[in-house]
């Protein structure tokens, strides 16, 4: 297995690099690596993989209801949500099928409502059905007053957004791509008919290439001499409301849907918290992933419409993440056959639902630049660590911790995380290079005190596991 995040890379040119450890870079990876003919690179800029877009999503697994019939994304979301649900069913990634409501605040949004049942019938999500305000209010009884109905979309998920770009690095490696970590494309060249890209730890030579680089896939896009697309990066700022807070919701609340996007939704996740926002703001700057006082004014705003209690609610956390948005309506995959090269752009709001199916769909795309995967093979599956509510937790498993008392050591309190889960991350196939790396394995410091309480300790169990 080869994972390294420092020194010189390897001279021996690979057959496919992959350029960005985002969910939808490792889900390709991980489609490469059932060829084991194929020798297999995955690059990264930062020390982890997920630490991009990936990390700070509003962590739903979309049914594809909403999506413009007959576009790659309708496609890919449609396909990708499927597969996923089973992939996580394998491999121990939590999902929770909560179900949407599309709410209608007024007489326009409720006579929208059956056009976007027909929408979402064009689009394969055959189960929608009209909810009149008593049943609406039924459903969801902390609702904020005068809904007047909704379109409820049963199979909308919520899906843990870390674990999943996780398992499929970890399959991955295990299977033979190597992750090379800290290692930021800067330019790329052809020579001798081979990508040859330059990188913050040297030199690295491919057969073919793909761009999966996320808010920077234009840039990288360019030196490749293409100038298809611009990223322009949409903020999603949201609030973590604390866990008192999630008897509060039983659904995925949706507004109607606007131009400007999908809008601020109330929802729950697999972590037991409740998510208000996104907001949706275009910037310059693709690093701006800080909150703003008016970005928050306005989701509370929106949110005690929704949902007035939570208003009450304590807040756990607060994080902003960019969307790869571009000029165009729909995602920007492209096959470069001369060059050998496939770019993966403008993967936008669903990239984490979409990611298996697109990830498949770039294989479909290498062969057309002339890649001969040779045979393929299943997988050895993986199982991740259980970081969802509604499964056991390893504190409340007696089997575990009767096998190992430090799963009957609680770390964090806040989480509920145990010694035992901090161990595995630490000397897992991926081992987080910082603690922010150690919360996204385990939900350690991830509480209601972000690591008040047990930071010193986390800390000293990750730096002890430090080489
Ligand atoms: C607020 C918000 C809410 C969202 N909600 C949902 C949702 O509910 N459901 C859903 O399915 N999707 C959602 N999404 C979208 C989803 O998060 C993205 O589509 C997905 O994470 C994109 O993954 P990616 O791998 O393309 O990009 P990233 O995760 O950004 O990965 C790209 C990687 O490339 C690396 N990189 C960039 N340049 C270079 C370089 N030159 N060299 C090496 N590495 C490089 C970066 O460091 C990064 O790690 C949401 C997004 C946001 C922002």
């Amino acid at each position: 297995m080869t994972v390294t995040f420092e020194g010189p890379l390897p001279g021996e040119p690979y057959d496919v690099a992959v350029v960005g450890a985002g969910v939808v870079g490792a889900a390709i990876a991980r489609a490469l690596a059932r060829h084991p003919r194929l020798r297999v690179a995955l690059v990264e800029a930062q020390d982890d993989v997920g630490q991009g877009t990936s990390k700070a999503n509003t962590a739903i697994l979309h049914t594809g209801f909403d999506a413009v019939p007959g576009s790659l994304e309708a496609r890919l979301v449609r396909e990708g949500a499927r597969l996923l649900a089973a992939y996580a069913a394998e491999s121990g990634i939590p999902v929770e099928r909560v179900g949407a409501l599309l709410v209608a605040w007024d007489e326009d949004q409720l006579a929208a409502l059956p056009r976007l049942a027909a929408k979402a019938a064009a689009n394969d999500c055959h189960d929608t059905r009209l909810l009149d305000a008593a049943e609406l209010y039924a459903r969801e009884p902390h609702l904020g007053p005068g809904a007047l109905g909704a379109l409820h979309i049963p199979g909308e998920s919520v899906i843990c957004p870390w674990t999943t770009p996780l398992a499929y690095a970890t399959q991955a490696v295990r299977h033979g791509v190597h992750l090379h970590l800290n290692c930021r494309v800067e330019q790329a060249g052809r020579r001798d008919g081979r990508h040859e890209l330059t990188t913050t730890r040297g030199t690295l030579r491919a057969r073919r290439l793909v761009n999966a680089a996320g808010l920077h896939a234009d840039t990288l896009d360019r030196l490749l001499g293409h100038d298809d697309f611009t990223v322009t990066p949409r903020r999603g700022q949201l609030l973590v409301y604390d866990k008192f807070a999630r008897p509060l919701v039983r659904h995925i609340l949706l507004p109607v849907p606007t131009a400007l996007g999908k809008g601020v939704l109330v929802a729950p996740t697999v972590h037991g918290n409740v998510l208000l926002g996104p907001t949706a703001e275009d910037l310059d700057d693709r690093h701006a992933t800080g909150s703003t006082a008016d970005g928050l004014r306005t989701l509370r705003a929106q949110g005690r419409r929704i949902l007035p209690a939570l208003l009450d609610e304590e807040v756990t956390a607060v994080y902003a993440g960019l969307r790869a948005a571009t000029e165009h309506d729909d995602y920007q995959v492209r096959a470069h056959p001369g060059q050998g090269y496939v770019t993966v752009g403008g993967i936008r709001s669903t990239g984490l639902t979409s990611s298996l199916a697109l990830a498949d769909h770039v294989l479909g795309l290498l062969t057309e630049t002339g890649l001969d995967p040779g045979p393929a093979r299943d997988l050895e599956p993986v199982r991740m660590p259980n970081l969802g509510e509604a499964f056991p937790r390893p504190y409340q498993r007696p089997d575990l911790i009767a096998a190992d008392p430090r799963y009957g050591t609680l770390v964090c309190h806040c989480e509920r995380v145990t010694l035992g889960e901090i161990h595995d991350a630490l000397t897992s196939t991926l081992p987080p290079r910082s603690l922010d790396g150690l919360r996204r394995r385990t939900r350690a410091r991830a509480g209601r005190c972000q690591g008040f309480h047990c930071g010193a300790a986390v800390r000293a169990l990750f730096e002890q596991a430090r080489p």
